[in-house]
C-alpha cells in the first residue's frame, strides 16, 4: 500500500499543512491541505477517486469544497465515493454551499456525480478494491471515526486516525491494525481538547509491540521511540517486507528514528 503524506500538521501551529494522507494515488483521507495543488505534485494525478473524512473540524475538511471543484474540472464521468462520520453528506452540501453558493453545489452533484457512504462503529463498507471498517473515537467533536483499511491488491492494513483521545476505539484499532497512522498533537502530557501526546504514543508502542506506529497532525515534530513520524510529501510503501525489517533513519531519510 503507498502511502504519501500530504499534510502532517495540527490544526493552528502552521507547522505543516493541515491532514491529508493519500492512499494508492487513489483515496484521499481528509482535505485539510491544500489538496490540488500537493495531489498533481505528490503524484501527477489531477483528482481522487475516493474521499475519506475522519470528523468535521476545519483542519480536516477545509479544502473539501477545492477538491471537489477539481474533480468536477476533471469531467472524468466516474461516480466519486465520499465516505465519512454519520452526517457526512448533509456536512459537505452545508460546506459546499456555504462556500460557493448553492448552483455550485449541484453542479457538484451532478458533475463529480456524488455517492456518500456513511460509517459508525463496526460498520464496515466497500467501494473500488478497497473495504474500510470504521472504528469510534473520542475527540472534542463528534463523531471522530478512525479506520482500518484493506486493499485487495495489497497485503498490510493501514488503521488510520483523524483526531483523537486515548480511548477504547484507539486501542481496538491498534490491535486490528498492521500499521497505525494516528496524531500526536501534544509533545508533553498532558493532551488537551480529545488528542494525544507523545507519551500516549509511548503507551500505544508498548501495548501493540507487532504494530507499526506512524505519526502525524503535530504542532512540533515529535521524537518516539518505536514509533516513525512522518513528514509533508514523504511516501511510504507498506509492504510485509518494509513491516519485517528494522525501520532506520538511513533507509528513510525524511523518518524520524531516534534510536
Ligand atoms: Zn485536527
Amino acid at each position: 500500500m503507498k502511502l504519501t503524506a500530504l499534510g502532517t500538521g495540527s490544526a493552528f501551529e502552521g507547522m505543516c499543512h493541515n491532514a491529508s494522507h493519500l492512499l494508492n494515488d487513489e483515496l484521499l483521507v481528509d482535505a485539510g491541505a491544500p489538496v490540488p495543488y500537493l495531489l498533481r505534485r505528490a503524484s501527477g494525478q489531477t483528482a481522487p477517486r475516493y474521499i475519506l473524512i475522519t470528523h468535521f473540524h476545519g483542519d480536516h475538511t477545509g479544502n473539501l469544497p477545492v477538491t471537489l471543484g477539481l474533480i468536477a474540472t476533471a469531467a472524468r464521468n466516474v461516480p466519486t465515493h465520499i465516505i465519512g462520520p454519520v452526517g457526512i453528506g448533509e456536512f459537505t452540501e452545508r460546506l459546499v454551499s456555504t462556500v460557493y453558493g448553492h448552483r455550485f453545489w449541484i453542479r457538484m452533484l451532478e458533475e463529480c456525480g456524488l455517492l456518500f457512504q456513511e460509517v459508525d462503529d463496526a460498520a464496515t463498507v466497500t467501494f473500488g478494491s478497497w473495504t474500510c471498517r470504521g472504528v469510534a473515537l473520542s475527540h472534542s467533536l463528534g463523531p471522530s471515526v478512525g479506520y482500518l483499511l484493506e486493499n485487495s491488491g495489497d497485503s498490510v492494513s493501514l488503521g488510520i486516525t483523524g483526531d483523537t483521545a486515548m480511548c477504547a476505539g484507539l486501542t481496538r484499532l491498534a490491535s486490528m491494525s498492521d500499521v497505525l497512522l494516528t496524531e500526536c498533537s501534544f509533545l508533553h502530557p498532558p493532551a488537551l481538547f480529545g488528542h494525544l501526546s507523545t507519551a500516549d504514543i509511548a503507551e500505544l508502542v508498548h501495548d501493540h509491540p507487532t504494530t507499526r506506529i506512524l505519526l502525524a497532525h503535530y504542532g512540533a515534530v515529535p521524537h518516539v521511540k518505536g514509533a516513525l513520524t512522518l513528514h509533508d510529501g514523504m511516501t511510504l510503501h507498506l509492504t510485509e517486507q518494509l513491516l519485517g525489517e528494522k525501520w532506520r533513519v538511513s533507509q528513510r531519510p525524511h523518518l524520524h528514528q531516534p534510536d
